[in-house]
């Protein structure tokens, strides 16, 4: 038998601390990457962060193809 501590998820927002109720993922590389959690107060706020950061890594990823 194993035992395993479960991590609970945080909200992503700076002056939140309450356990995240969603999940925001992306796809990169075949691959869905988590880009972080969100609970419902914070759900629209995190989203337009979660955007931001998902669209700079992609400019980004054009880029720096060297
Ligand atoms: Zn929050």
């Amino acid at each position: 038998m194993e035992i395993n501590e479960i991590y609970p998820n945080f909200c992503k927002n700076d002056s939140c601390f309450k356990p995240a109720e969603y999940r925001f993922t992306d796809y990169k590389d075949g691959k869905t990457i988590t880009l972080g959690y969100s609970c419902q107060e914070h759900l629209v706020e995190n989203q337009k962060m979660f955007k931001e950061i998902s669209k700079s890594k992609k400019e980004r990823g054009k880029n720096g193809s060297r």
